[in-house]
């Protein structure tokens, strides 16, 4: 008998209609043989209904005492939809039983709001399986080593619910969402696009990481980690079709690479409006100057993206790189207040109104030009490129936000991703 897991988000649970429906859908799985463990976040809404609450109480603050209890607060709205789901599923007939992170325990390092599993005890779920129960266990959270709650992070229920996957060896593990599967480039701004039948773990990687808000990034890496089969699909069909149907529905994230007969060069388009882009300005140019830059970056704890240092001239150059928007701020006083005094460097400006357009492929590893035919249709459409990078599966550019729409449509376009394939 397999053991699937089940990650239903926070629209599948968002009322008691929807946790009957969710009900109902396990049920169905569970009387079909599976061994059945569900992870549910919380109701839509409620984990900012919570965080919305603290902060009326007190703005927000990064000591450990505010954070640790974000995290007692946070964790409870998926102690509720889990608990829910339990009386729901009882309510169908079906034996069920809801756990806590801590109740296993699910253990995690102590980085309140952002913790990452360490290890998940998984002695008394397979018990409960072995009794015939179906096992709900809470999204988005464990324990610390003091036996304080942790939350792994907004969205965090997908990586929790693929390491629980991975930790009870499950056949597979389905995300329901309120999207029907992963598409070639979100389809608000491309209405053409299409969903992916299946795609490469490291591809999803990409478009993850992009602003395809599908899954949560950690949760692909965990997959790919683990190797656990992950499958993202609606929780918007009839609770009843074909269970065998259900089963093959939305979108695959694969491990191998070859199940894809016909390797399209380009999968998918992803792209943000998360960074800003800092430049340093006549930067003497002499040995060590990246380091004085990007170390003091790292060690406030920013996050760089992109980096590009121009040639020097009379012994000066440009240093560009890009930052999250919310870096933005921190990262430009950084700088003014402690390097360049320290540099000589000439100025720092700051560009809050840019984006990253990137096309993503696995198979642009095997085909040349990908990179130069992305770029034609951008100066096509005569949109200034200010910043390219790239990886072997990955071309990323970031230009003026306001050509985001256009750049996205018209690399879509290019890469006939709008076409539908046999
Ligand atoms: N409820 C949490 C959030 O909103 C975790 C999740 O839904 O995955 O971020
Ligand atoms: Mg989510």
């Amino acid at each position: 008998m397999s053991l699937i897991v089940h990650k239903y988000g926070g629209t599948s649970m968002g009322s008691t209609d929807r946790i009957k429906n969710v009900a109902k859908r396990v049920a169905k799985w569970s009387r079909a043989g599976y061994q059945m463990v569900v992870v549910p976040s919380a109701m839509s809404g409620e984990t900012n209904r919570l965080l919305g609450l603290a902060k009326e109480l007190a703005p927000s603050s990064a000591s450990m005492s505010y954070q640790r209890e974000l995290d007692m607060l946070a964790s409870t709205g998926e102690q509720a939809s889990s608990a829910l789901l339990a009386i729901a599923l009882q309510a169908e007939g079906v034996e069920s039983v809801s756990y806590a992170g801590w109740q296993l325990p699910i253990r995690t390092n102590s980085a309140f709001t952002k913790a990452r599993i360490e290890s998940i005890e998984d002695k008394r779920v397979m018990a409960d399986l072995d009794k015939g129960k179906v096992v709900i266990i809470t999204g988005f959270q464990g324990v610390d080593e003091h036996s304080n709650i942790t939350t792994l992070g907004r969205g965090g229920s997908d990586t929790s619910a693929v390491a629980i996957a991975a930790a009870l060896k499950a056949s597979e593990c389905l995300i329901y969402t309120d999207v029907d599967g992963v598409y070639t480039t979100d389809p608000r701004v491309v209405p053409e696009a299409k969903r992916l039948l299946t795609i490469s773990f490291e591809e999803m990687l990409e478009m993850a990481s992009m602003g395809s808000k599908v899954l949560q990034i950690r949760s692909v890496e965990f997959a790919g980690k683990y190797k656990v089969p992950l499958r993202v699909l609606s929780s918007f069909t009839p609770w009843d079709i074909d269970l065998t149907e259900e089963a093959r529905s939305g979108t695959l994230i694969s491990f191998e690479e070859d199940e894809k007969m016909e390797q399209a060069i380009v999968s998918g388009i992803a792209f943000n409006r998360d960074e800003a882009k800092i430049s340093v300005l006549g930067v003497p140019d002499k040995p060590g100057i990246a380091y004085q830059i990007l170390g003091a970056v790292a060690q406030a704890n920013i996050e760089v993206d992109m980096i590009i240092q121009n040639i020097s001239r009379d012994g000066k150059t440009d240093f560009s790189f890009t930052v999250h928007r919310n870096d933005h701020a921190k990262t430009l006083d950084l700088l003014k207040s402690q390097v360049i005094p320290e540099l000589g460097a000439a100025e720092v400006v700051g560009d809050t109104k840019i984006c990253k357009v990137s096309i993503v492929g696995i198979g642009m590893r095997s085909h040349v030009g990908v990179a130069s035919k992305m770029f034609k249709t951008l100066s096509e459409e005569g949109i200034n490129i200010q910043m390219i990078s790239t990886s072997e599966i990955k071309t990323s550019v970031v230009i003026d936000e306001k050509y985001m729409e256009l750049a996205v449509r018209a690399l879509h376009k290019t890469f006939d991703l709008d076409q539908d394939k046999a």
